[in-house]
């Protein structure tokens, strides 16, 4: 749990999310920075993981059976597809309430606050269930791009802030009042909105060669997706890149990619705490849609090549980036290496995906929505 000391003068706002990959962490991360940014010293804040902090088992594990539950693509999209309605999910969380209320209660005990904003989709109804009896502001920030999941959406929210008209959309139809719906953008760190160093000191740093293309693959926070296929790939096609592979916290991916004998140059990680320089310094992302990575990359004006999605959830994100002409989803190994070798024998194609990339990024959402959430317990800037 990330947690200031408490001032009693000062407004307190808690975060809830949980480390089910790594996009929550990032947002709710990305809009205390910007609040300290604009802000400085006039809020505190607490990040609290609901599942691993307060829920019951085997719930409280949910951060840990995510990454295994996500590598099983059909099962997940059955899952997402079955529950997405706003009766179901309804129901879904009546079925949870008798089991996860003293939990919910014991959250709400433990930490008072002035104002309560989730960045998950699983968090909303669970704790607005609680406000019968007592009343704060309640802010959802909607950490999905296009396709949001019914369990985003509760009527009691004060404000659901969302990335992209189309999930706007989506939680219109989902019965949300379309004035409790905020289009912003999803928040995403400060370093990505600015180079801090030039893309050739930070490959010397790295160690990456300087007269190849650099190719960042990731797979979100867990290394998810065809990683290790695509990077074979691309490998054997012996294509003139180099390859810089980040596997996240799986473990055992990191291990096997280090111990591959490559052709071409490659560098591989685990979890990173440097995202900006790793997208700053590369020439093409290869990822899957996860929507914190795309955003980021939009920011960063890095052509996007999706390899894979979690169905249902990604669908949305994946028809975002084609129709912005921000990148290609090449769902098989073989097409990420023609969409390589096509982006490398014209490389204008590479620099009109990249210019469209920096046209539909929002690098101010996490300074914007800083501010509405200021704007509720009202503190203003410094003069
Ligand atoms: N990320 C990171 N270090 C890593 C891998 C990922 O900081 O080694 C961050 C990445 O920059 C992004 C988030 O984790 O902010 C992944 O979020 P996304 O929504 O793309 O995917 P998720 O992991 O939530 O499915």
């Amino acid at each position: 749990m990330l947690m200031q000391t408490l001032q009693p003068d000062q407004p307190h706002i808690v975060f809830l999310f949980s480390d089910t990959g790594g996009g929550h962490r990032s947002a709710a991360e990305a809009i205390i920075e910007a609040l300290e940014l604009q802000f400085p010293g006039q809020t505190t804040y607490e990040m609290v993981d609901l599942f691993r902090e307060y829920a019951p088992p085997p719930l409280n594990k949910t951060p840990e059976i995510y990454p295994p539950l996500s590598r099983m693509p059909a099962a997940w999209g059955f899952g997402y597809r079955q529950t997405n309605t706003p009766r179901r999910s309804r129901n879904i969380n009546n079925i949870a309430w008798p089991y996860i209320r003293r939990s919910i209660y014991r959250l709400m005990e433990e930490h008072p606050c002035d104002l309560m904003v989730s960045v998950h989709p699983l968090m909303n109804t669970p704790v607005l269930r609680t406000f019968r009896d007592r009343r704060i502001p309640f802010i959802t920030v909607v950490t999905d791009m296009v396709s949001t999941h019914a369990f985003w959406f509760d009527n009691r929210a004060d404000l659901i802030i969302v990335p992209t008209e189309g999930a706007r959309q989506n939680g219109i139809q989902f019965g949300i009042s379309p004035e409790k719906i905020q289009v912003i953008g999803l928040p995403v760190a400060d370093k990505f909105c600015h180079e801090q160093e030039a893309p050739n000191d930070i490959r010397k740093k790295m160690g990456w060669p300087l007269d190849k293309p650099v190719i960042l693959m990731v797979g979100g926070g867990e290394g998810m997706g065809p990683l290790e296929k695509t990077a074979h790939a691309i490998n054997d096609a012996n294509l003139d890149v180099a390859l810089v592979i980040i596997a996240g916290r799986n473990r055992e991916l990191k291990n096997r990619l280090e111990n591959h004998l490559w052709n071409i140059p490659v560098s591989v990680y685990g979890f990173v705490r440097t995202m900006p320089e790793f997208m700053q310094a590369s020439n093409v992302l290869v990822t899957k849609a996860g929507p914190g990575t795309i955003s980021e990359a939009c920011i960063c004006g890095l052509p996007i090549i999706l390899y894979s999605k979690m169905p249902g959830q990604e669908d949305g994100n994946v028809d975002f980036v084609v129709n912005e002409g921000a990148g290609v989803w090449a769902p098989e190994p073989e097409h990420v290496v023609s969409t390589l070798q096509s982006w490398l024998a014209a490389p204008e194609l590479r620099w009109q995906a990249a210019a469209n990339c920096r046209r539909i990024a929002r690098p101010q959402a996490a300074r914007d929505i800083a501010a509405a959430l200021a704007a509720r317990v009202g503190i203003t800037r410094p003069e």
